[in-house]
């Protein structure tokens, strides 16, 4: 995922660095690769600064368990507005929320200094039309600091830049977090820290210490793994078409972002990680606002194109280490059918579900036990491909 191309921007009076006053659209003309600045300094004194003072308020104030509930409350929070907000509500539109929710995002995720909302999405879906190319802001190909880190230092020039992020343009309060940036970030990430740390016994400036500053080091870092660490280190489950990798660690550490491969090859779905059992705290967030009413036509890519992608990536690199063409074939085919078979079955189930209680408990049982001997073969189908695919994992290609 992504961020800022302008973590910290001027306030719009004249408008930040990165807008067109006409079109108030990311593309103004600018000098090409000519260092930001303010980033540079945000990105390298915060560390340092958090490195320093919290520490200090440790030592001269010591610490509690209520502290620490604090500093998680924040970090969660602030983290969650990026991946539940920027990336999967405003980014990739994978599902639609309550105005209330998202005038939220818009307000809290301002306080994570990742750049504007307009900025950082237009980044992202550049990111993710252009992965590993010249056009990609954030491109791995480029060296795992400069996805991380580095390509927030200099002013990139793309002609299509303005096209990215037309439809948020449009919204009135994303144009005023946009226009007001650093006024809104400065406020959302210190001073509200600061005032809740206040109320909460830990002093104004614990708060700003310990609610802000840490939490946006940390909350930065955090998202921009997913540009590096997920580029670089785990699997590539669904396509090796791209350098985005799925790792279970780059999710804990990123509240679910880390199943990348799985994004950039679906990106529209809601979710990153697709079992339940995958950490994608997002997910589960975004499934809760639906389970209440405060989100809908909740994205989900077809079952049948998520297997039939793992297979094809699965096959390729069986074939690649000698495995037999035909075996291989025979066995991605038994899967599919078995899988065909287990979809119709519940498809005719869910239609005559209404007519079930006049066709009576028999039809209804008969029918599960149908469904649940589908299910049975394809799961058979799929262990026969799994035992047959060990032989060749760590073989060399
Ligand atoms: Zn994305
Ligand atoms: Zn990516």
């Amino acid at each position: 995922m992504s961020h800022p191309t302008n973590s910290v921007s001027k306030p719009n009076k004249t408008l930040p660095s990165t807008i067109d006053s006409k079109s108030a659209l990311p593309n103004e003309p600018r000098k090409r690769g000519a260092l930001i600045w303010h980033n540079i300094l945000f990105m390298t004194i915060t560390p340092v600064l958090a490195a320093i003072l919290v520490p200090m308020y440790l030592m001269q104030n010591g610490w509690s368990w209520g502290l620490v509930a604090f500093f998680a409350i924040a970090y969660i929070i602030n983290n969650m507005s990026i991946t539940c907000g920027y990336h999967r509500y405003f980014a990739h539109r994978s599902y639609d929320a309550h105005p209330f929710i998202e005038f939220l995002y818009i307000i809290v995720s301002a306080g994570a200094f990742q750049g504007s909302l307009l900025q950082w999405c237009t980044d992202h879906r550049r990111h993710h039309r252009e992965v590993d190319t010249d056009g990609d802001p954030y491109t791995i190909n480029k060296g795992f600091w400069y996805a991380h880190l580095f390509w927030m230092f200099r002013r990139d020039q793309h002609p299509e830049a303005r096209n990215y992020a037309k439809d948020l343009a449009k919204n009135k309060i994303i144009m005023f977090q946009h226009n007001y940036y650093v006024w809104l970030a400065s406020f959302m990430g210190f001073i509200v820290p600061g005032i809740v740390g206040y109320f909460c016994g830990f002093g104004f400036w614990g708060g700003v210490i310990i609610g802000g500053l840490l939490r946006i080091v940390l909350t930065q870092h955090s998202t921009f793994l997913i540009n590096s660490l997920a580029h670089t280190f785990g699997r590539q489950t669904y396509t090796d078409k791209h350098t985005a990798r799925d790792s279970f660690i780059c999710a804990v550490l990123t509240f679910g972002e880390g199943y990348h491969n799985f994004h950039h090859t679906f990106q529209a779905d809601y979710r990153n990680g697709t079992r339940w059992y995958h950490w994608d705290p997002t997910k589960w967030w975004i499934k809760g606002l639906s389970l209440v009413g405060l989100a809908s036509r909740l994205k989900q890519a077809q079952k049948e194109e998520i297997l039939k992608a793992r297979l094809a990536m699965e096959e390729r690199l069986m074939l690649a280490k000698g495995a037999s063409a035909e075996r291989v074939t025979q066995l991605k085919l038994q899967i599919v059918e078995a899988q065909k078979k287990l979809k119709a079955l519940r498809e005719s189930y869910k239609t005559a579900r209404r007519d079930l209680a006049a066709k009576g408990l028999h039809f209804k049982q008969a029918a599960r036990v149908e469904i649940r001997m589908a299910e049975i073969e394809f799961k058979a189908a799929y262990r026969q491909w799994r035992t047959f695919r060990r032989a060749f994992k760590h073989k060399a290609a």
